[in-house]
C-alpha cells in the first residue's frame, strides 16, 4: 500500500472531523457501543452458562443483573449516537456538494472559464455519483475500519484464554503446543485474507470501470439521457426528428452504465459473480475451522462448556474483522486515485493578485479609466485577441464599442472588469493599476449585462436584487425602468422564474429575460453600466430602443454599449471601432462618418438593412 494513499485518506478524515466534529465523534462512539453490544451477550451468556453448570445461584443472579444492566446501557448509548449519526448521514451529500460549489464560486474567473477545470469538476461529480468514490467512500472506509478494529480488539481480549487454557486430557495435550496455536492462527489469517481478496477484486473491477473512462462516459450517457428527455426545450426536437428511438437505443445498449446490457451488468453475471461465490466459500471454510478447533479444545477439557460459545463467537468476529480490515485497506488504495482528483480540484490556487487598496467611493463619480499598451491572449492560446490597446476614458460619458463579431469587444470588457488580467500592459483607474484595488470593491463599481447573462430559477426580486437583503421598492423601480411592469407577473416581484423551483414559476421570453437582466444592473446602481450586445434575444429595432432608453436612464453614470450594430450606438459621445483586436477608429458618430474608414463602410452596409 502506498504511503500516499494513506496520507490522502488521513487528510480527508481530518477534513471530515473539522467539517462536522459532532458527527464524527458520534460516529466513533456509536460504532464502539454497537460493536460492544454483541460481546456483552457473548461474554455474559458464557458466564451464565458456566454458573448454571455449577448451580451457583448467587453467581447466576449477579451475572444476570450485570448482563441486563450493561446490555441496556450499551443499547441506549449506541441508539443515541446512531440517531445523531443518522441525522448527519442525511446531510453528508449536501455538505459535499456545498464544498465543491463553494470552491467553484471562489475560483478566479479564468479558471471557471477553463475547460480543464470543468473536466476536473465533472470527473469529481461523476465518480461520486458512480460509486461514491472520493470523500463519501473515505468516510465509509473510516466507519468500516473503526468497526473492524473494535471487533478485532474486543474479540482478541475475549479469546486470549482459548489459547492459554490447557487441556485436561493428556491424549490431546498436543493442542497446547504453541506451534498448533500458531498454525491455527496462520490458517485463519490466510482464509480471512482470501475472503477480503475476493471482495476487493470486485471493488477493483468497479473502480477500474470508473477510472478508465468507460464508466464515466457511461454515466454521462445516463445523465444525458435523463436530462434530455425531461427538458421542455428539447421536446420539440425530440418529436420533430423522432429522436426517441435513438435515445431509447442508447439507454438500452452497453453505453448506459446502469443498463441491463452494460459491461458491468455482463460482468456481474460472469466474473464478479464468481468472485462473490469464492469469497463466501472462503468465509464458510474459516467458520468451519474455528468451530473445529474450539470444539476440539472443549472436548479435551480445556474450558467449561459455557465458554465454548464465547470463543467461537469472538474468534469468528476477529477474523471477519480482519477480513474487513483488508477490504478497507484495499478500498483506501483504490479510493486514493479518486481523492487525488478531488484535491486536484479543491487545491486549485487563487492566482489573481488580490489588491488591498480600497476603491474610493466618490460622490462626484469622477473616475477615469485608462488602458495602457494592453495586449491579451487567453490562457492556453498563443493568439493575441487584443493588441496593444491604449485609450483613456472619463466617467459620465457614453461610450460605444463597435466592431464585427470576434473583434475583441467582449474580451476588452472582461479585462476592464478584471475577469482576466492583461498579458501585457496595464489598466489604470484614476492613475492606479486596477490590480492594486481590492477585487470585490473594484467589481462593485461595475454593473454589467453580459451577452449570455444568466438568471436564477428564483423569485423575480431575488434575480433583480441578487442579494439576500432586498429593497423591494427599488426592485420595482428598476424593473419599471428596464421597461417591464412588475404587476404583469402573477405574484408580482415574488413570482418564480422558470419551473425548476416552483410549479407556479413563469417561463419568460428572451426579451423579458434581457429586461430583467437590465433591471438587475440598474438595481446595483454602480457608476459604470455596461451592456454587451443582446443580439441573441432582440431584433435590431428593439436593441436600438433599449440602448436609447437606457441612455436616458443611466443619467450621469457612465454607460458602455457594445454592439456590432452601429445604429444602436450612434448617439454615444465616443465610439471605438474594434477590428481584429485593435482600435481602428475613435470619435463621434459624425466624426467617423466624415472619414472614409471602417466605420463608414460598416455603416453603409448595415444602413441598407435597417433604414
Ligand atoms: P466580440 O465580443 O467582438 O465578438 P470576443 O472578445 O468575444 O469578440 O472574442 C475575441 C476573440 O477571442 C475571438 O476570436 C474568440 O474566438 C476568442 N475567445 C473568446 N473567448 C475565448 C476563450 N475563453 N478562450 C479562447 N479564446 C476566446
Amino acid at each position: 500500500m502506498k504511503f500516499e494513499a494513506i496520507k490522502i485518506t488521513l487528510r480527508t478524515w481530518k477534513l471530515l472531523f473539522k467539517r462536522t466534529p459532532i458527527y464524527m465523534v458520534a460516529l466513533t462512539l456509536g460504532t464502539l457501543f454497537t460493536s460492544l453490544l454483541p460481546y456483552v451477550t457473548i461474554y455474559f451468556s458464557a458466564r451464565l452458562l458456566n454458573a448454571i453448570v455449577i448451580f451457583d445461584e448467587d453467581l447466576i443472579k449477579r451475572e444476570l443483573v450485570l448482563f441486563i444492566a450493561l446490555e441496556a446501557l450499551f443499547r441506549l448509548l449506541s441508539f443515541i449516537f446512531k440517531r445523531i449519526q443518522d441525522f448527519y448521514d442525511e446531510t453528508m451529500y449536501h455538505h459535499d456538494m456545498k464544498l465543491y460549489a463553494d470552491k467553484m464560486l471562489s475560483l478566479d474567473y479564468e479558471d471557471v472559464d477553463d475547460q480543464k477545470v470543468h473536466a476536473l469538476y465533472s470527473d469529481v461529480m461523476e465518480n461520486q455519483r458512480l460509486g461514491g468514490y472520493g470523500i463519501i467512500t473515505a468516510y465509509i472506509n473510516f466507519e468500516n475500519l473503526l468497526k473492524a478494529s473494535f471487533d478485532v480488539l474486543i474479540g482478541l481480549f475475549l479469546s486470549i484464554s482459548l489459547f492459554t487454557s490447557n487441556v485436561s486430557d493428556p491424549a490431546y495435550s498436543f493442542l497446547d503446543a504453541p506451534i498448533i496455536a500458531f498454525l491455527v492462527v496462520l490458517a485463519m489469517l490466510s482464509l480471512s485474507f482470501l475472503v477480503s481478496f475476493f471482495v476487493s477484486k470486485i471493488e477493483d473491477e468497479w473502480a477500474r470501470y470508473a477510472k478508465e473512462g468507460t464508466g464515466t462516459l457511461g454515466n454521462r450517457y445516463f445523465s444525458f439521457f435523463s436530462k434530455y428527455v425531461s427538458d421542455p426545450a428539447k421536446a420539440p426536437d425530440i418529436r420533430m426528428y423522432e429522436q426517441g428511438s435513438i435515445l431509447s437505443k442508447i439507454f438500452d445498449d452497453d453505453r448506459n452504465i446502469f443498463g441491463s446490457n452494460s459491461l458491468i451488468a455482463k460482468k456481474s453475471r460472469g466474473i464478479l459473480g464468481l468472485y462473490r461465490v469464492l469469497s463466501i466459500l472462503a468465509s464458510s471454510l474459516l467458520s468451519a475451522l474455528i468451530y473445529f478447533f474450539v470444539l476440539l479444545k472443549a472436548y479435551a477439557g480445556a474450558f467449561q462448556i459455557g465458554s465454548l460459545t464465547q470463543y467461537v463467537a469472538s474468534i469468528t468476529k476477529i477474523f471477519l474483522g480482519l477480513a474487513k480490515m483488508f477490504e478497507v485497506l484495499a478500498s483506501i488504495k483504490t479510493n486514493a486515485a479518486f481523492l487525488k482528483i478531488v484535491y486536484q480540484y479543491l487545491d486549485i490556487p487563487s492566482k489573481k493578485y488580490r489588491g488591498s487598496l480600497t476603491t474610493e467611493k466618490r460622490l462626484d463619480n469622477d473616475y477615469e479609466i485608462e488602458f495602457r499598451n494592453v495586449s491579451f491572449k487567453y490562457p492556453d492560446s498563443d493568439r493575441y485577441v487584443l493588441k496593444n490597446i491604449s485609450f483613456k476614458f472619463k466617467v459620465g460619458k457614453k461610450l460605444a464599442i463597435v466592431g464585427k463579431n470576434g473583434s475583441g469587444k467582449t474580451t476588452f470588457i472582461k479585462l476592464l472588469c478584471r475577469l482576466y488580467d492583461p498579458s501585457k500592459g496595464e489598466i489604470l483607474l484614476n492613475g492606479i493599476d486596477i490590480k492594486k484595488y481590492r477585487y470585490d470593491e473594484y467589481l462593485a463599481i461595475f454593473s454589467l449585462v453580459f451577452q449570455d447573462f444568466k438568471l436564477f430559477s428564483f423569485k423575480l426580486k431575488d434575480n433583480v436584487a441578487a442579494n439576500t437583503m432586498i429593497d423591494e421598492e427599488k426592485v420595482r423601480m428598476s424593473i419599471i425602468k428596464a421597461g417591464l411592469d412588475p404587476k404583469k407577473f402573477k405574484d408580482e416581484i415574488d413570482t418564480y422564474l422558470y419551473k425548476d423551483m416552483s410549479d407556479d414559476g413563469v417561463l419568460i421570453s428572451g426579451g423579458e429575460a434581457q429586461k430583467i437582466a437590465i433591471a438587475r444592473a440598474l438595481y446595483k446602481d454602480a457608476p459604470f453600466i455596461i451592456l454587451d450586445e443582446p443580439t441573441a434575444a432582440l431584433d435590431p429595432i428593439s436593441e436600438a430602443e433599449i440602448y436609447e432608453r437606457l441612455n436616458e436612464l443611466v443619467e450621469d453614470k457612465t454607460a458602455i454599449y457594445i454592439s456590432h450594430r452601429l445604429s444602436s450606438c450612434k448617439f454615444c459621445d465616443e465610439i471605438i471601432v474594434f477590428d481584429d483586436g485593435m482600435i481602428k477608429e475613435f470619435g463621434t458618430h459624425h466624426d467617423l462618418l466624415k472619414r472614409d474608414g471602417l466605420y463608414k463602410e460598416m455603416w453603409a452596409a448595415q444602413a441598407a438593412y435597417y433604414h
